[in-house]
């Protein structure tokens, strides 16, 4: 396998202001991001996790810095072109699962390739299948949400995520709904599809149950990266 680093940031700062009050979230952060592995970010409620996990999937543009996605410079792009970026190559699985529960899981996953797609029904319901089938749950297409366990709603999540096959996956907080056994057969999951499908993935959690899990475990405190357990250890402060 060939790892190639897909993002990389430079001195990357934001912050939010409210009224008067500037906050200062992330701090120069300069950072390497490969792909074919799990790198999980983790640091405490309120360091700054999801903020720079928006910032690396281009949902957020940095006040500073610069930020690079295998070729695109994300911080050189209009608002229109990021959503574009976003559409094509980016994955995301959140906390609250948002599927719709009027739906089975078989269409919540179906729903990414058709909207805005010219993806024939068919052919759209095939892929879907397969990615339920690499998240474990062929046998649950026909079920509604309300008829899923937590943990299975995480995974029809991710299968919805994964359906366009994306080289990027993002989790913010995947498995903070989930008891421990769920949360540890999500966080293998996205583990085994980053070694599977050679993608990029992206989580940031406060539980420190998730981080024997992850290939690289980077720690974030108050805005800034104060470890980094693989061989190439980058600070910003
Ligand atoms: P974490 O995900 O590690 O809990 P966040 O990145 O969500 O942390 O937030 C870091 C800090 O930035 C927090 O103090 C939070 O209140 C603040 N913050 C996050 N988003 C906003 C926003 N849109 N407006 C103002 N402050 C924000
Ligand atoms: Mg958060």
């Amino acid at each position: 396998m060939n790892r190639t680093a897909t993002i990389l940031t430079e001195h990357v700062s934001h912050s939010f202001t409210t009224g008067k009050i500037v906050q200062p979230v992330i701090k120069n952060i300069n950072l390497t991001i490969f792909n074919g592995e799990m790198t999980l970010i983790i640091g405490p409620s309120g360091s700054g996790k999801s903020t720079l996990l928006a910032i690396l999937s281009g949902l957020l543009r940095p006040e500073s810095g610069e930020v690079q996605v295998n070729d695109t410079q994300l911080t050189a792009l209009s608002r229109h072109e990021l959503e574009r970026f976003r559409l094509m190559n980016c994955g995301f699985v959140f906390q609250g699962f948002n599927l719709f529960a009027a739906m089975n899981a078989l269409n919540n996953v179906v729903l990414p390739l058709v909207y805005g797609s010219k993806i024939p029904k068919k052919e759209a319901i095939r892929r879907a299948s397969e990615a339920l089938d690499t998240v474990g749950l062929s046998h649950r297409k026909t079920m509604h949400p309300s008829e899923l366990s937590g943990g299975e709603k995480q995974r029809v999540a991710i299968a919805r995520a994964l359906v366009k096959d994306p080289p990027l996956l993002f989790a913010d907080e995947p498995t903070s709904a989930l008891d421990k056994h769920n949360g540890q057969t999500v966080i293998d999951l996205l583990h085994h599809i980053a070694h599977e499908k050679d993608s990029t993935v992206v989580a940031v959690s406060h539980d420190n149950r998730l981080i024997d899990h992850a290939d690289r475990v980077i720690t974030i405190e108050d805005g800034c990266i104060t470890d980094d357990i693989r061989s190439f250890p980058e600070r910003s402060c």
